[in-house]
């Protein structure tokens, strides 16, 4: 468990590390820059790298937590990854059954594995499940979400590439914008971000701009419209079972 300086979020838990590429979005992957660095620093959970595994150990974690937290669930991996199996999926979906305390938060580009799995899974109300979708070609990810039975679902508009004028928010209960950041970043049109703005506005979805990004996403900031947008879902907490 790591204290989280993403925005929309408090802190992250990784019962998974290591992924591979899918989609454009994944070219400057921060989970993978990170997990070389760990790996040169020394921590055991990264001893392989990148190299997609899972760690049992990891899933006593949220147990241990006193007060309830909004928790990203593998910031340093995909859940649905191929290589990550259906037992271990449903033991990770366990723990935060047993844990109504807390929300989790997980995300995937692995949409098509979320359809074909999402029956096997029990969605209790604390979970929230998204998929990042960066540009146009990945958008079919947002009708697998739509399929399943998570009480709140979310996109990831991060790092957005590319236009998406014309989504289909029909039962999607929250939107992040993000642009690129770091050393090389592809750029963020403002038309792109004010259009999804509106998109959000007219079918009544929570919004949250988390940064412009480019090489300095400080100085670039997360102003659009004059304001800043950081409408999130109710937070429904139960007490532990
Ligand atoms: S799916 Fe996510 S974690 Fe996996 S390679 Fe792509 S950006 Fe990285």
């Amino acid at each position: 468990m790591a204290q989280s300086s993403i925005e929309w979020t408090e802190m992250t838990w990784n019962p998974t590390t290591g992924c591979t590429k899918v989609s454009q979005g994944c070219k400057f992957c921060y989970a993978e820059i990170m997990s070389k660095r760990l790996q040169a620093m020394g921590v055991e959970k990264y001893k392989d790298n990148f190299e997609v595994r899972t760690h049992e150990d990891a899933l006593k974690t949220p147990y241990t937590w006193k007060k309830s937290k909004v928790v990203f669930v593998n910031s340093m991996s995909d859940l649905f990854h191929e290589k990550i199996p259906l037992e271990f999926i449903q033991k990770v979906f366990k723990v935060m059954n047993e844990n109504p305390q807390h929300v989790f938060q997980v995300l995937t580009k692995r949409a098509e594995r979320l359809k074909e799995l999402h029956q096997k899974l029990k969605w209790t109300h604390n979970i929230w499940m998204g998929v990042s979708v960066e540009e146009q070609e990945v958008e079919n990810r947002i009708d697998f979400l739509r399929e399943t039975n998570a009480r709140v679902k979310f996109l990831s508009l991060e790092p957005l590439i590319g236009p998406l004028p014309n989504m289909n928010l029909d039962n999607i209960d929250w939107v992040i914008v993000g642009g690129e950041s770091g050393h090389n970043p592809r750029p963020m049109d403002a038309d792109w971000v004010l259009n999804i703005q509106e998109q959000c506005e007219k079918a009544d979805v929570a919004f949250f701009f988390k940064q412009w990004g480019g090489k300095n996403k400080k100085k670039n900031g997360r102003i659009l419209n004059g304001r800043t947008y950081d409408e999130m879902p109710e937070i429904e907490l139960q007490h532990s079972v």
